[in-house]
């Protein structure tokens, strides 16, 4: 049997989209003021981040901004090693890097995001975290540099 033959080839999917109404203001709030604002359901109270139009559980649409966090709590963690192709940059993040769930203070969902600690006996479930914004905002999440330990 001969070798498989291997072929490389190289696709470019540029694009663009609209966040709407919701994505928008939570977008240009955290690029503009390094603040996050969460959507609140009328009915059982909930919050959610990223902001929602509906809230799952009631089905009630979400009418209220709320300004959630910036602090929040780490309820999850992992230490990837493994490098691969980020898909919002399309370029390997280097190796070892902390990624986990965090709650924001005053905020029912979790945002999942990078942690600027990487060695997981410096990780743990409960750690109390901030994020660290980058200088150059765009509106998109990854203004959000990584949450670090607070303090
Ligand atoms: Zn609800």
């Amino acid at each position: 049997m001969s070798k498989l033959l291997d072929v490389t080839v190289e696709t470019k999917y540029p694009y663009r989209y609209s966040c709407g109404e919701i994505g928008s203001y939570f977008f240009k709030r955290l690029r503009d003021e390094k603040r996050i604002f969460g959507r609140k359901c009328p009915k059982c109270g909930k919050v959610y981040i990223p902001p929602r139009p509906v809230c799952g559980p009631c089905w009630s649409p979400t009418s209220e901004w709320v300004e959630v966090g910036p602090a929040g709590t780490l309820e999850a963690f992992t230490v990837v090693y493994f490098t691969f192709l980020d898909p919002m940059t399309g370029k390997t993040r280097p190796v070892p890097y902390g990624y986990g769930l965090v709650k924001l203070d005053g905020c029912d969902s979790r945002l999942q995001h990078f942690l600027s600690e990487s060695d997981p006996k410096k990780l743990k479930v409960g750690l109390r975290l901030v994020p660290e914004f980058e200088e150059e905002r765009k509106g998109r999440l990854s203004d959000i540099k990584w949450f670090k330990p607070a303090g």
